[in-house]
């Protein structure tokens, strides 16, 4: 009896890969074939036979898919991420030929409360960076970024400028959680986990529960957190989950 071969998965190439700390980068792929998603979807890519879903962070304008990853080390349990690690401008990784997932902007509210931890900015970028595209003045977005160090708040000079631009529109806020440790010496900006600030700016903003939608993506501890105290406050709470503890 003849077997039947499996159909190979589309291909991507990394176009440009930045080191943002020892543990963090930002690669850019250019896929074989077109590749179509809505802003805050993920994609599935995979090397050496594995495969894991990585929020995309770049808007659906632009050329390549830019994806923001974290390396899980082999010690820790990381099966894709210390092969991913490993692969620089020219390499090749798979690509699942459609995107997914439901964490895209929600149009029938007027403020977008954003809350993300470290790579859990990346959906974020995507639909903001849309958004000045093409958008309408009609929304308010409110992004609280958090990170142990300030050397992992990446995107947060994007942020900033985007947010000085359209100062109406687009508020940043980073924080970070260990406001004493050297490498975080000149920091000046909100300290504490960013699920600690956002009653905060929820309040500072005049935000309420009618008009605004909460998101949240990246470590799940911030996720139940922020989840456990809004939505018996009322809020609607769309959530990105990148891993179980
Ligand atoms: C919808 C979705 C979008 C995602 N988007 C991103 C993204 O934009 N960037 C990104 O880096 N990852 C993202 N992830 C996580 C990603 O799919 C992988 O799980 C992660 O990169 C680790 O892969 P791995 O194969 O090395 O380890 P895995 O085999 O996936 O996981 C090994 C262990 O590490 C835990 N783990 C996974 N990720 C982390 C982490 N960041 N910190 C601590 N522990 C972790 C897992 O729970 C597991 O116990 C996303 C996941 C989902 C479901």
């Amino acid at each position: 009896m003849q077997e039947r071969k499996r159909k190979a998965l589309p291909q991507a190439t990394i176009i440009e890969r930045k080191e943002i700390t020892s543990d963090l980068w930002i690669m850019w792929l250019k896929p074989d074939q077109q590749f179509k998603f809505k802003p805050g979807q993920y994609c599935t890519i995979g090397s050496g036979g594995v495969e894991r879903a990585y929020s995309i962070a770049s808007a659906p304008h632009e050329e390549n898919l830019e994806l923001f990853v974290e390396l899980v080390p082999l010690e820790e349990g990381g099966v894709l991420t210390p092969l991913l690690y490993e692969l620089f401008k020219g390499e090749r990784v798979t690509i699942r030929p459609t995107s997914k997932g439901v964490f895209t902007f929600s149009p029938k509210f007027k403020n977008h409360i954003m809350v993300a931890t470290v790579t859990g900015i990346a959906p974020y970028i995507s639909i903001i960076r849309d958004f000045i595209q093409n958008g309408t003045d009609d929304y308010k977005f409110y992004i609280l970024y958090g990170a142990s160090y300030v050397d992992e708040l990446t995107y947060d000079s994007e942020l900033y400028e985007i947010a000085e631009k359209h100062n109406n529109s687009i508020k940043f806020i980073p924080t970070i959680s260990r406001p004493h440790d050297p490498r975080n010496i000149n920091w000046t900006g909100e300290n504490g986990r960013v699920n600690s600030i956002v009653e905060k700016y929820i309040g500072e903003f005049g935000l309420k529960n009618d008009n605004s939608t909460i998101y949240v993506c990246g470590h799940p501890g911030m996720i139940e957190s922020v989840k456990e105290e809004f939505q018996p406050q009322g809020f609607s709470v769309l959530e990105e989950r990148f891993w179980k503890e």
